[in-house]
């Protein structure tokens, strides 16, 4: 059951109704709804009981300090991608030895601060991370514990730019090349090896690319055994996908009940990474409409959110469901318009060739299926204030996140010590 129903004619998340929010918060703002949090959370960890496997949130999804501290308070450990990832994980309580650290570019101070911190594993993309990583670990004195991330070479059937795992794709060290890296890891002193990791994209609505590249991971867990190398641990990574529109992505017990069958026998402690599939459905973005602009093709209403708030319509050609807060009547016509913000770019839009029953100046619109990949990629482009974050639980909402003013944006830029500001103006 959806947690943003209409109520008396008014969309609720939960059991707070959306004006009341607009009306503390101001638009636009984006809204997490704790239940949905949790019920999504409650999948994983319903369908991994009695595995020898763990689950660690991947934080690039949503790396809201409220909604990592609710994950983390049901058990859940962290995917991060950044130092910065990393401290919000430990301030939100998560223990380092939960961390799982990926990324293709880790720069050597993120690798000594997360081993200063006890970060539990480290997925290794390339010879030279393996290397550096080594260094900084020993002149800390530390040994990292370390996964290598391989490209199985499988196209996961999702947008270009959110597939991972293809020869070409920058992420991971080509499978063919793999055993080459894990005897380079083998030999040196400050490495533990523990395991394989892979992610082969993001919003995979079919199993079968899971499959296609367990098999082949499963291949090499074999001959890495032969080369003699103690392989404990196989990171599946994330990527499950959710609804925008009209998907059928698998539930998260199939997805469990496919991973078990093609690692039966395997003997490793399997670790999943699910970003999208936690947040993405709890979150959406509220709007206001500023003015509707009737044009001789379509209309073009001008809401106060925009691509600086959520890119992902014009960065992946991403469809999300627009809805008006105020329930349309049934009965009422359509017309054919464009939802599109005020920034100056022809790509700032959140949806295109939509038939909504109108729409007009003050009206509140909500973006569903926003909580993920939506406001850790915000900006401040057309130096437009952060979007703020709210957090609904039954009756109550918070604040998480707010609006930064003005005043704040300008006083956190600073001018060259040569330049007076302009006078008398
Ligand atoms: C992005 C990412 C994830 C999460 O992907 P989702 O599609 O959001 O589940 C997991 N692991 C790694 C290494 C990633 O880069």
């Amino acid at each position: 059951m959806s947690v943003f129903t209409y109520r008396d004619g008014v969309m609720h998340v939960e059991g707070v109704a959306i004006p009341a929010m607009a009306t503390q918060v101001g638009t636009p703002f984006y809204c997490y709804s704790a239940a949905a949090l949790r019920a999504a959370w409650r999948e994983f960890a319903d369908a991994t009981a009695g595995m020898n496997a763990r689950v660690c949130y991947a934080m690039k999804a949503n790396s809201s300090l409220a909604v990592v501290r609710l994950l983390g308070g049901m058990g859940a450990g962290a995917d991060i991608v950044s130092e910065g990832e990393m401290r919000v994980a430990l301030a939100a309580g998560i223990p380092a030895g939960r961390i799982v650290y990926s990324g293709v570019g880790k720069k050597p101070s993120e690798l000594a601060a997360a081993l200063q911190a006890g970060v539990g594993q480290f997925n290794v993309e390339s010879a030279a991370e393996l290397e550096t990583l080594n260094a900084v670990a020993g002149q800390l004195g530390l040994k990292a514990e370390i996964a290598i991330r391989v490209n199985p070479d499988v196209d996961a059937g999702t947008h270009a730019k959110i597939t991972t795992g293809r020869k070409g794709d920058k992420f991971g060290i080509d499978i063919d090349l793999a055993r080459e890296a894990f005897a380079l890891a083998g030999r040196l002193p400050h490495l533990k090896v523990a395991g394989v990791a892979m992610h082969i994209g993001s919003q995979l609505t079919s199993l079968d690319p899971y499959r296609g590249s367990i098999a082949r991971v499963r291949e090499l867990i074999g001959a890495l055994r032969e080369d003699g190398h103690r392989i404990e641990r196989f990171d599946i990574g994330g990527g499950l996908g959710i609804v925008y529109r009209d998907e059928t992505p698998p539930s998260v017990a199939d997805f469990m009940a496919t991973v078990r069958r093609e690692t039966d026998g395997l003997d490793c402690e399997l670790t999943f990474e699910p970003g999208r599939r936690v947040v993405g459905e709890a979150g959406i973005l509220v709007g206001e409409v500023i003015l509707v602009k009737p044009g001789a093709a379509k209309t073009f209403v001008i809401v106060d959110a925009a691509m600086n708030d959520l890119i992902r319509p014009t960065l992946y050609e991403a469809w999300h469901e627009i809805q008006p807060v105020r329930e349309a009547r049934p009965e009422a016509a359509k017309i054919r318009c464009d939802i599109v913000g005020p920034v100056c770019e022809s790509g700032d839009f959140l949806a295109q060739d939509r038939d909504l029953s109108p729409l007009s100046a003050g009206d509140l619109i909500v973006v569903r299926s926003a909580g993920a990949y939506g406001a850790v990629m915000a900006s401040t482009y057309n130096t437009r204030p952060l979007v703020p974050e709210v957090m609904v639980d039954g009756t109550r909402f918070a604040v998480t996140r707010p609006r930064p003013s003005i005043e704040a944006m300008l006083a956190a830029e600073w001018l060259p010590p040569w330049m007076e500001p302009l006078k008398g103006s």
